[in-house]
């Protein structure tokens, strides 16, 4: 076998599951004996390692340096032990055969006798690569057991909330520790602390968020090189408030990550209970004991207070969100006040109708098919939007919020929220809620039974082009014109009398 080029690289990766195989120091000195027989040798400068846990941790920051000076096409060929040393997962595997092909690196596994440079390498490897895939599954228990080990000595085994931080041990090799001790962030702990307190002192969670935001406190994800930095909100100090680890309780194997098929992506899923370790660690915990229970006395009071009637059944929004197939729903108002629903009709011929009529409290009895109220909306909308001089009015308006809509675009853009309304109701809803400042469409009904629509539209929303991203400001909403328009005859509903049960 011929080794190419001049600049001769190694990777050797420690696994906890494969200790008693091969150390990094063993492979390192088997593929320095491999290159030795061919009269080569592989430079420091040119060895890489990774003492990464498999399946644990996705961090290689050894792997990530070769991979660097692969791309840079700073290396001709490039010794492991044997092919899984690279990646255990079919899937990149096969990719890194393609990346090291196209960057010209000679890929040599010295155990599988696999030669990037040979005819039938690639096979060798794909079967190869398939049956470390295939043995990942059974490794992982294995694996876990060094974890398991890890956690029992109290090193870190992953990523860590706010308040505490991994330091390195040294290990033999200087230039890879050997393990993360977790150890006390004062900065992050304080600002826990601070967010106990509050709560304690009656802030709800969202008036703390508020108030962190105010004074500028670093949320956890401004701390990392996340790209939305969107400060603290109410659900990240209630994940804060929930944090186990902050009494010094601090479970491990909570939850596997899976690879989502056919994505680079990995999900969450919750392990049985049973398979969950509980370590105490006092020495870590933040908040005392007392402040613990109260803070989730209060969490539970509230949620109660919030979610559940007095005869424990979940009420308003804590009920399952109702998934409108529908534009409009949940747009009509009734005259009265109450919302119009779907009420009577079948398939594409739908009519809605007051929900205070059908329980009594209102004397509209009648209904408008839904396609005659989408028709009129859009209808409307675009008559108001493409009389003459509205463009010229809105510039004034909103010169500072962006560029404006031609006429066209703005047809346009009516035509592609009436498909949407067909297509996708539940996004278009959305779009018309925004479109109508919010507020409820209201139908009431003229001395001669006609239907009489009316709305604010918010015009500013077609006309102007903002900003990918940016809302239209308040002095936006409040420039809404009102719609107002005959819609069409009511269809008055045959009362649905009770069955007699004769
Ligand atoms: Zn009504």
């Amino acid at each position: 076998m011929e080794l190419r080029g001049s600049n001769l690289a190694a990777y050797a990766r420690y696994s906890s599951d494969r200790q008693s195989e091969s150390s990094v120091a063993d492979q390192l000195r088997r593929l320095q004996e491999f290159a030795a027989k061919r009269g080569r040798q592989v430079s420091p400068a040119l060895t890489f390692t990774d003492h990464a846990i498999s399946g644990a941790s996705l961090a290689r920051p050894g792997f990530d340096r070769l991979m660097e000076k692969v791309r840079r096409r700073e290396i001709d060929a490039l010794l492991v032990e044997d092919t899984s040393r690279l990646s255990r997962d079919n899937a990149d595997a096969l990719i890194l055969y393609k990346t090291f092909a196209f960057f010209g690196v000679q890929l040599v596994a010295i155990s599988d006798g696999i030669d990037s440079m040979t005819k039938g390498a690639k096979l060798a490897y794909s079967v190869k690569a398939l049956m470390s895939d295939i043995f990942l599954e059974d490794l992982r228990d294995k694996t876990l057991r060094g974890m398991e080990g890890r956690a029992h000595t109290g090193l870190s085994t992953g990523g860590l909330p706010i308040g505490y931080r991994s330091v390195p041990i040294p290990g033999p090799d200087p230039r890879t520790p050997a393990g993360f001790r977790i150890e006390i962030d004062e900065d992050g702990a304080a600002t826990v602390r601070q967010i106990f307190t509050m709560y304690l002192d009656g802030d709800s969670q969202n008036a703390i968020a508020f108030k962190l935001n105010a004074s500028g406190v670093p949320s956890p994800r401004d701390r990392t090189r996340h790209q939305r930095k969107c400060g603290w909100a109410g659900a990240s100090i209630r994940v804060i408030l929930t944090n186990d680890k902050y009494r010094g309780v601090w479970r491990f194997n909570e939850r596997r990550w899976i690879k989502a098929p056919g994505t680079n992506k990995r999900v969450p899923q919750m392990k049985d209970p049973s398979e969950v370790i509980t370590y105490e660690r006092p020495h870590l915990a933040l908040v005392d004991q007392d402040t613990w229970e109260r803070s989730q006395r209060r969490i539970e009071e509230t949620r109660a207070r919030f979610t559940l009637a007095p005869d424990g059944s979940l009420k308003g929004k804590a009920l399952p969100t109702r998934r409108f197939a529908h534009a409009l729903s949940g747009l009509l108002h009734c005259g009265c006040g109450a919302p119009m629903i779907i009420h009577g009709g079948s398939g594409a011929i739908r009519y809605y109708a007051c929900t205070g009529g059908r329980r009594g409290r209102c004397k509209n009895k009648r209904g408008v098919r839904e396609g005659v109220l989408k028709r009129s909306l859009m209808a409307e909308i675009t008559k108001m939007l493409t009389a003459p001089g509205v463009g010229d009015q809105a510039e004034k308006q909103f010169a500072e919020l962006g560029s404006f809509r031609s006429q066209e675009q703005v047809v346009r853009a009516i035509a592609e929220l009436e498909q949407r309304m067909e297509r996708s109701p539940a996004s278009a809803r959305e779009t018309l809620r925004e479109l109508c400042a919010r507020k409820p469409i209201v139908l009431t009904w003229d001395d001669q039974g006609r239907c009489v629509m009316s709305a604010e539209i918010v015009q500013a929303l077609l006309l102007v082009k903002t900003p990918k991203g940016s809302a239209l400001d308040a002095a936006a909403w409040s420039s809404a014109s009102v719609l107002r328009c005959v819609v069409a005859e009511g269809r008055r509903f045959r009362r649905s009398r009770p069955r007699s049960g004769s």
